[in-house]
């Protein structure tokens, strides 16, 4: 990044018109140029879905804030290679500020952490933002301010495509910890209803269960009133089970044909 202003993509998962992505802009506004290209309507845990069967909607709310009607990965996708909604290539996408936590297992589900892991994927250095809705929002912006800062004073020296998970605790206390990816265990909850017409029905998924995080993780760390700064790999290969596919792959070429 050079020493000129960022410019700053902003997204989430919440939609247009949710409180934190009006307050991830006023932060990002201080420190760059913000373009936002976010849902029309909330895409909560939509993970990296992208939309391929239906055309994307476009509404300019006003200069420089636009929705799609489409995944929080959608927006981040058209807004990077649709020459419209951004003068060049930006610096650094801002996705969030999401209403509750992103911790442990759950940023497998979020269209929050999605839509930065998006951006990364492109080469673009991005950051997602999670705090509880009832954080005090002027000492949220405040913070959100200070981690988007302090990235960008990283990225002057090399702009790598790295990848944060930002949580912040309800507390306003700015005391940040580096953690690891922790469980966040939920409930695994059915519940089978009966419609008027008699066909049954479920809802699925439980509330978070509390305790038994271990040390260094990032629910470890908001349990304790610290925000939780995760850096997040796209490489997804475990070597930790390598030689259980090796041993399977030469039991496969023990008689097959060479290609
Ligand atoms: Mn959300």
């Amino acid at each position: 990044m050079s020493d000129r202003r960022p410019l700053i993509l902003v997204t989430n998962d919440d939609g247009v018109q949710s409180p934190g992505i009006s307050s991830l802009r006023r932060a990002a506004s201080r420190v760059g140029d913000v373009i936002v290209v976010a849902p029309t309507r909330e895409q909560s845990a939509q993970s990296h879905a992208i939309t391929l069967d239906r055309p994307l909607r476009h509404i300019e709310h006003e200069t420089n804030i636009h929705s799609i009607d489409g995944t929080p990965a959608d927006c981040v996708y058209l807004a990077l290679f649709e020459r419209r909604f951004l003068p060049r290539r930006p610096d650094l996408v801002l996705s969030g500020i999401n209403r509750g936590h992103n911790l442990g297992t759950s940023v497998f589900y979020s269209g929050t952490v999605a839509a930065a892991r998006e951006a990364a994927m492109r080469g673009i250095p991005s950051m997602a933002l999670s705090a509880p809705p009832d954080a005090d929002t002027e000492q949220l912006i405040e913070h959100v301010t200070q981690v988007v800062s302090a990235l960008i004073e990283q990225l002057r020296a090399a702009t790598l495509p790295v990848l944060l998970n930002v949580n912040f605790p309800r507390a306003a206390s700015r005391a940040t910890r580096v953690t690891r990816v922790g469980r966040q265990v939920y409930e695994e909850q059915v519940i089978p209803r009966v419609d008027p017409n008699g066909r049954e029905y479920f809802w699925i998924g439980g509330r978070v269960m509390e305790g038994s995080e271990p040390e260094g993780t990032d629910a470890h760390a908001i349990a304790l009133g610290y925000a939780s700064i995760t850096p997040l790999a796209l490489e997804s290969t475990s070597m930790e089970h390598w030689a259980i596919a090796a041993q399977i792959a030469q039991n496969m070429s023990l008689e097959g044909d060479m290609p």
